[in-house]
């Protein structure tokens, strides 16, 4: 069932072979074939790129100093290549012996010659489209695992996918969800000790976490770790588990419960550990999870895990009783470093809650923990208890308040990087803030939740007879983002680079005393490390999440970034003119691609067709669009994202809606079929309400 493209790949070993035969056995690169769990678990790659976070230290360090800050003015194109997706790409791209692999929207898997940008191969998994509307954040992917010869991908509908490296065809592939439940893949997974890690995500939709391990040569379950409890009558699957309940009340499990390991996992091999980073709770209202209170563990943690059988060796929860999705998925980078004369052996993250954290890798003792942007729900964290100290804004059960940072996360997926020479962590930091409330006609969908909407299972909202608690101290202009310098010893700031918008890409620094980031504006840009001067920018046409890589051919330093707006927010904003399909852009000192020639589309017109609808129907029409279109289409007439704003779609698209939104006409791309949840008549007072949208727009300007 699964598709690909098969490209002219003889041509292509012909070239890598003559590559490998040009090096010594010592220096030359490493074939894919090689890439071991001895291999995985160096802490000095530069040549290759062979893992998500780089190393098992996963610090997106690059030893490589072949482009630095002497010379990176003279950084530019080496090629670039048009990968034919619309969605967001959050995949950092993987190169070993001078072939990249790249993830992209619906774990499309690409395969693509370093050094010419060829195509080598397209490994299409064939998610059902269908799928697209059970994830949250768009239908992207955050990367692929390279282990002996084969590339690993987890599918948007949760398959774990073994692909041949050299021809990319699929050599095994399992199911690791329930496939009943709204679970989506969009994390990297890892290899650690033969296996092969992965999670899932789905805590808006009422799902309960794990992360499992998979025999990489034959796809065989080795074991599963779950994070949250499940039904007590049911028995627990491990005494982790049953004591955890102890910090749950109510009937969570019905909820699923959340905790989805989404994203976060490394595998440290010096102390046989595996850590992963846990996700909010579902549904977030705790006061509807767990009514009479509670930690909820392990939501919003750091969990170390035995290799050997998945169980927990400690825990540290980030934020006890989460109720605002707070996740600590976000990435964990592993270093020694030393703290008060002491040589430590540390983790970093820097969650959604907005505190930097240090802990003691060994046993997951806190070290230290500070705020990196602005917060205001917690004063600090308790060195005694490791807890934070809520404030009277975190909760909000008697007012609607005004919270920071917010589910978008003082920080969130898009990994930071720890440059080993400067001794600092580069954070691609937001300044969030939302109204949260306590939503007082929730109930609980499970699955019928997309039924009667888009399907999540929040419990917030706004209380409508409670005051708004406002944050008289909140920045001003939030959402915002910048570039943070963070020294992670004494936990401050050493400089900054303020960002237009909050959404912009992850970081790659390297021993050339350079941090590479691109932003939601469309550049990619490169600052020197010490003072977070900018030093080099290209253009490259849409906003960019993913993070950079950088690796070694023939001597020669190379930077790749995949640039594909989409994700959370990308869906329905934007910070560019336009928004181009998919596109790797590769860098070299003298580079001599051709500058990327970006087209000036036509400008969108506003839609004008006549409105035939009563202030009623257009009103119901606004609801259902609340409803069962916001999730991913902008207010009409706000400009869009990644996802067209219907307030410019095109008359033909207008008179088409009802086979659109009905029969699934635009499903291949993505567009859910909705006949049997929408009437013809809802979906003419949705048409009204945005043709009337349209109008008054026009109106205005
Ligand atoms: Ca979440």
């Amino acid at each position: 069932m699964a598709k690909y493209v098969y490209f002219p790949l003889v041509l292509a070993l012909t070239l890598l072979q003559c590559q490998s035969s040009d090096q010594s056995e010592e220096t030359g690169p490493v074939a894919l074939a090689e890439v071991d769990d001895e291999f995985l678990q160096r802490d000095d790659h530069g040549e290759e790129w062979p893992s998500y976070g780089l190393n098992s230290y996963e610090d997106r360090f690059s030893p490589l100093h072949e482009i630095n800050i002497n010379n990176v003015s003279d950084l530019n194109l080496a090629w670039s290549l048009d990968l034919g997706t619309k969605r967001g790409i959050e995949a950092t791209p993987l190169v070993v012996n001078g072939v990249m692999y790249l993830s992209g929207p619906w774990s499309k898997v690409f395969a693509i010659n370093a050094r010419t940008g060829t195509l080598l191969w397209l490994y299409d998994p064939a998610v059902p489209r269908d799928h697209g509307e059970k994830a949250c954040c768009d239908v992207v992917n955050r990367g692929v695992a390279l282990y002996k010869g084969r590339v690993y991908v987890g599918t948007l509908d949760g398959r774990l996918v073994a692909i041949n490296a050299t021809t990319g065809t699929m050599e095994w592939e399992t199911m690791t969800v329930d496939s009943t439940r709204a679970y989506t893949i969009t994390g990297a997974p890892r290899i650690a000790n033969g296996m092969v890690l992965i999670g899932n995500g789905g805590a808006e939709y009422g799902v309960r976490g794990y992360v499992s391990a998979y025999d990489a040569g034959t796809g065989e379950q080795i074991w599963r770790t779950y994070t949250v409890p499940g039904n007590p009558a049911e028995g627990f699957e491990s005494t982790a588990m049953e004591k955890a309940a102890d910090t749950w009340s109510g009937s969570w499990w019905e909820y699923g419960g959340g905790g989805t390991v989404w994203d976060a996992m490394a595998f440290d091999p010096d102390l046989n550990l595996i850590y992963i980073g846990t996700g909010n709770g579902s549904p977030w209202d705790r006061n509807y999870r767990s009514p009479e209170g509670g930690d909820n563990l392990y939501l919003s943690s750091i969990l170390a895990l035995n290799p050997a059988d998945g169980s927990i060796e400690w825990h540290y929860q980030t934020t006890p009783g989460d109720t605002w999705d707070f996740t600590a998925t976000q990435h964990i980078i592993l270093t020694d470093m030393e703290i008060e004369g002491q040589e430590r052996k540390v983790l970093m993250q820097a969650p959604k809650n907005g505190f930097f954290y240090v802990l003691d890798r060994t046993n997951g003792e806190l070290i230290s923990a500070e705020k990196f942007t602005y917060v205001n729900w917690a004063t600090h964290v308790d060195m005694e208890t490791g807890k934070p100290v809520e404030t009277p804004f975190a909760r909000f059960e008697e007012v609607n308040a005004m919270i920071s940072p917010n589910y978008d996360g003082g920080h969130n997926w898009q990994p930071m990087a720890y440059n080993k020479n400067t001794g600092l962590v580069y954070i691609p930091v937001r300044e969030t803030g939302a109204v949260y409330g306590h939503d007082p006609n929730w109930t609980y969908q499970g699955e019928s939740g997309f039924a009667s909407g888009n399907g999540w299972n929040l419990g917030t909202g706004f209380h409508p007879e409670r005051p708004l608690k406002e944050d008289p101290n909140a920045p001003e202009n939030m959402p915002t983002g910048k570039l943070l310098a963070w020294d992670p010893v004494k936990q401050e700031e050493a400089w900054h680079v303020s960002h237009t918008a909050h959404s912009n890409g992850g970081i790659l620094t390297t021993a050339g005393n350079l941090v590479f980031q691109g932003t939601s504006t469309g550049y990619f840009v490169a600052y020197d490390a010490t003072n977070g001067i900018k030093l080099w920018e290209y253009f490259v046409g849409s906003g960019v999440i993913a993070a950079p890589s950088a690796y070694l051919i023939d001597n020669e330093m190379y930077v790749s970034i995949a640039v594909g707006w989409g994700g959370a927010k990308g869906t329905s904003s934007k910070y560019t003119e336009h928004i181009y399909p998919g596109r790797v852009f590769t860098f070299k000192i003298g580079g001599t691609a051709p500058e990327v020639v970006f087209e000036d589309l036509p400008e969108k017109q506003l839609v004008s067709l006549p409105v035939d609808a009563t202030e009623e129907q257009i009103q119901q029409g606004s609801q259902l669009f609340t409803n069962y279109c916001a999730m991913c289409h902008s207010s009409p007439g706000s400009g869009g994202g990644a996802i067209p704003d219907l307030a410019y779609s095109t008359p033909e698209i207008h008179q088409s809606i009802k086979q659109i939104v009905l029969e699934g006409l635009l499903l291949p791309l993505g567009m859910p079929k909705f006949k049997g949840r929408l009437t013809e008549e809802n979906v003419e007072n949705i048409q009204a309400f945005i043709l009337s949208q349209a109008a008054q727009k026009r109106a205005s300007i």
